[in-house]
Parts: C-alpha cells; structure tokens; sequence
C-alpha cells in the first residue's frame, strides 16, 4: 500500500534495528483518514471470504481493526489484556508475550461474541513474532469459530511472525513489509496488497 509506505518513510523513526516507532499514525496518535483507507483495502482483500467479525487485540489494533469493521459492516472484537469485574461470564484466553514490552499477559474475549457460525478476521498493527495473532487464533479456535486470515498493517518482514502463520496454514496480508531496519534506514520488500 503506497500511500502506507509513504507515510512511514515521511513519520516512522527507526528506535534499534528492530524496532520501529510509528506513534504519530498509528500506535499513539491515529490518522482517521489513513486507517479508513487500510480498511477499504484489508475488506477489498477478503470480500470472498465471508467474514462476520473482525479480530483485534487492545490497544494499537483497534483503529485499524475498527476500520475495517466498518467496511465490510461487521462488529469488531477486541481482546481485552487485564480481566475487568464486568466480566462475569464465560470468557476465552491465552497467554501472549508482548515483543515491545518483554512480559507475558494472558487475553481474553467473552465468549458469548464467537460461536462457530463465525468466519474472522485478525487485524493487527505491527507483526513481529507473531505471538499475538498466535494468542488470537487460540481464542478464536477455542470458541469453534474459522480463522479466514490476519491482516496486518506493518510486518517486520525480518522476524518470524509471517513464517510462523505461514506454517500453521494461515493467510497473510500485509499491507508494509519492512525488510530491514538496519542502520537506521527503512527498506520494503513486495506487499501483500
Ligand atoms: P508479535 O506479537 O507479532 O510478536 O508482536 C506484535 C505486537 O508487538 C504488535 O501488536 C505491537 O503492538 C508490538 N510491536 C512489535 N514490534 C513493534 C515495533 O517495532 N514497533 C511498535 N511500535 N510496536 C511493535
């Protein structure tokens, strides 16, 4: 997505040859007209698949994730990171390690919002390892509910979360894929969409 990669070239700072900071559109602060742009696209990617909810974990996931749910005119679940006393009933989880913040958390959604009937789709902000799209899929496949596929804004085409998802036979679109980071400096390789 070129208008998406424009935007990290101009706003992206490069924190360690890992780490990218893209606060000021997307994990922090969030530019409405962009995210309704990815939403068009991630919903274009997967008007075939029959989706009936979309997928996101709290908090960066959200704008785009919320996005797309409008789209394609379906709810939006997020997955909640600390149990609240409102949470009373039936609920999901799964452990998650957080890449950026080095702790495990466990995540979970209300079962009563995934039957088996539903078909969803994962969006997510960044993929690194992948570890929370993995706690994702659990939730979802615990629930007896279909994973159609993950949609992810900015791949760190360099770590292992693509390949790992790639592997257990889920789909993939990414709408960045950042090949390096290296030396401060931000190189793409082929995006999904
Ligand atoms: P994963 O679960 O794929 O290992 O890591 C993905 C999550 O960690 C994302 O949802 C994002 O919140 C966070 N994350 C991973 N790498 C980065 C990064 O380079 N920059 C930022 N801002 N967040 C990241």
């Amino acid at each position: 997505m070129k208008l998406l990669e424009d935007r990290i070239v101009k706003d992206g700072s490069v924190l360690s040859d890992t780490v990218l900071k893209v606060d000021s559109f997307l994990t922090h602060q969030v530019d409405t007209g962009l995210m309704k742009e990815i939403g068009k696209v991630f919903s274009e990617a997967y008007k075939d698949a029959g989706i009936t909810k979309i997928v996101t974990i709290e908090a960066s996931g959200i704008a785009p994730a919320l996005y797309t749910a409008e789209t394609m005119q379906v709810p939006m679940i997020f997955a909640k990171k600390a149990k609240n006393i409102t949470m009373t009933e039936g609920i999901l989880s799964a452990d998650v390690y957080s890449f950026t913040k080095q702790t495990t958390s466990q995540v979970s959604i209300a079962s009563k919002f995934l039957s088996e009937d539903d078909v969803v789709l994962i969006v997510d902000d960044i993929l690194a390892n992948g570890q929370a799209a993995k706690g994702l899929i659990s939730i979802i496949e615990q629930a007896g509910a279909k994973v159609a596929g993950v949609g992810i804004v900015i791949e760190k085409s360099f770590q292992d979360g693509r390949q790992f998802l790639e592997k257990e036979g889920v789909r993939v679109t990414s709408l960045a894929r950042l090949q390096s980071l290296e030396n401060g400096q931000i190189t793409f390789m082929e995006a999904d969409a």
